[in-house]
């Protein structure tokens, strides 16, 4: 059952005709409401010819047709006369939606005064490739559209940071109230929310594309992302929105994740990315009971500590927090640390493997030196979480001051990660990365020369990008037990997805999704 009214328009940009044909039947298969047919990226444009072509005999969904000249950051770099009256005869032929630019939206509604297009709606649109204008300049913006008589407003900015898209979200929810349908996306990276979360505002369209990268604006999402990834035709005014923080963020599996469990279990949620450059900003623009939790990573999660109105005391010892979850009952933001969950049950279990004893009391990380790379917040996380389990503790990282810090607090000892080669105090030591090295896409690298990992009886990764990274596969080859950083990955989305919803997590579910993956 539909639960809003967005329509999912896909952009069909070929340059000949016969390819506009062939993409405009895979919108259809895809599941578009309809298209957007880009006059301009057509190489040779007959328009008596053509637009009978697409109308007469192609007419399997509604269809959009724009004519964007150069001067509004289209193609189209020809007579505007011309250019009008393709856009008429598309009218008069029976086009379900025409695109007018506001510069010329006067003009081209007086040359038509009188005549009757039963059939059509005209957007007018505007665009600003800069930025994104203050709300006051969007609401003017909004009444200029409307004074030409447009039938559908369309306003598409540019995202500076994702706390832009605030305003577009606060003009569209205003223009659902006084009923006037409304356009309202913001492109690039950092507008990516625009484009899935209208459908909670009501926007009247978002664009999704046939293939990713191939966009009629930065920034658009593919339709099957729309659809499958955030679930888009479930979204509603009570969806609730999650999302994982971060910069980079495109890497992230955990939209994929919580997304897929919030359909499968039936919850009102949709988990979305954060391209987020300044954490207190973003936090404080989104205040809204709608975004109620919040994943973060890199290079977030020791500032997210501080932007907390209350933090979990474990994540405080740990110094950083990667879930962020607002209290229902009074607004506020409350700070956790999941990280090391996982990933030291997974490790203990490892080792238990390893020694052949099942479950006892002790962990089999008491005594046991564990050498942690890395003093982010992921390190914090795991030299923490094996402190608590007895383990003696040495961290080795690039800047060593870091290392030191760290040590100091947890009580333990520092390495600079250019000693960590030819360091081996004893045999069957356990080494956690947790930096980003060996990380998409530079998979080539790893931390430690593999000649050294022989001191070690057991080697985890916190990348999960690959799922086995070189430091895995060399320490495979050296017949050193490994884990990988997706047990870490599930681990802390299992406690994540508890706090977030309320409900247990589908563990089993978890692993299913993630193993395609
Ligand atoms: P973070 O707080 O930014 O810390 C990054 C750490 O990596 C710092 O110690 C930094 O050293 C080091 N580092 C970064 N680039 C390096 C390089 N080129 N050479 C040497 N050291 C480098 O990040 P984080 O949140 O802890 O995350 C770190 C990694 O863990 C990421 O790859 C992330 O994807 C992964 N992670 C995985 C999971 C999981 O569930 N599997 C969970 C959390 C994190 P300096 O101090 O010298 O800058």
């Amino acid at each position: 059952m539909m639960k809003n009214a967005t329509l999912i328009c896909v952009p069909i940009m070929g340059e000949t005709v016969e390819k506009m044909v062939l993409d405009i039947q895979k919108a259809k298969l895809n599941g578009a409401d309809l298209v957007e047919i880009r006059l301009d990226s057509l190489s040779t444009f007959n328009p008596h010819q053509d637009l009978n072509t697409f109308i007469q005999q192609h007419h399997s969904l509604p269809f959009l047709f724009t004519y964007r000249p150069i001067w509004e950051g289209g193609k189209y770099d020809g007579d505007e006369n011309r250019r009008l009256d393709a856009l008429r005869l598309a009218m008069e032929l029976g086009a379900d939606y025409v695109d007018i630019e506001l510069k010329v939206a006067h003009e081209f509604y007086d040359s038509i005064r009188g005549k009757t297009f039963n059939k059509t709606k005209v957007i007018v649109s505007s665009h600003n490739y800069q930025y994104t204008p203050s709300v006051e300049d969007l609401g003017d913006l909004v009444a200029r559209i409307q004074a030409t008589g447009a039938d559908i407003v369309k306003i598409a900015t540019t995202a500076v940071e994702i706390t832009d898209v605030a305003r577009m979200f606060q003009i569209m929810v205003h223009s659902q109230v006084s009923h006037v349908p409304f356009i309202g996306l913001v492109m690039g990276d950092r507008g990516l929310i625009s484009r899935v979360l209208c459908a909670k505002f009501g926007g009247y369209l978002t664009f999704g594309t046939l293939e990713s990268g191939v966009v009629s604006a930065p920034g658009q999402p593919t339709i099957k992302d729309l659809l499958h990834l955030y679930n888009f035709r479930q979204l509603g005014p009570e969806t609730k929105v999650y999302g994982i923080i971060g910069k980079p963020v495109s890497h992230s599996k955990s939209p994929i994740l919580f997304n897929e469990a919030f359909k499968t279990v039936g919850f009102n949620g949709v988990f979305v990315f954060l391209l987020v450059d300044d954490l207190a900003n973003f936090l404080r623009t989104y205040s809204s009971t709608d975004f109620v939790g919040f994943s973060v990573t890199i290079p977030h999660k020791e500032s997210a500590l501080k932007c907390c109105d209350e933090v979990d005391p474990v994540a405080k010892s740990i110094g950083a927090v990667n879930c962020i979850v607002r209290r229902p009952t009074d607004g506020k933001l409350i700070g956790y640390n999941t990280d090391y969950v996982g990933a030291i049950s997974a490790i203990e279990d490892g080792l238990r493997g390893k020694l052949n004893s099942s479950g006892t009391a002790v962990s089999p990380l008491a005594g046991k030196l564990f050498v942690v790379i890395g003093a982010g917040g992921a390190g914090k996380a795991l030299a923490y979480g094996a402190k608590e389990k007895g383990a003696r503790i040495v961290i080795a990282n690039r800047t060593y001051d870091r290392a030191r810090e760290l040590a100091d607090v947890i009580g333990g000892d520092a390495l600079a990660l250019s000693d960590l080669d030819s360091y081996h105090p004893e045999d069957g030591m356990i080494l956690a990365n947790t930096t980003s090295i060996g990380m998409q896409p530079k998979v080539d690298e790893t931390p430690i020369s593999k000649h050294a990992l022989k001191f070690y009886s057991l080697v985890f990764d916190a990348v999960y990008t690959p799922k086995v990274t070189r430091l895995l596969k060399e320490a495979e080859e050296s017949g050193v037990t490994i884990v990988e950083g997706m047990e870490m990955f599930i681990g802390q989305a299992y406690e994540q997805y508890e706090k977030y919803t309320g409900l247990p997590a589908p563990k089993q579910l978890f692993r299913k999704i993630m193993e395609n993956y």
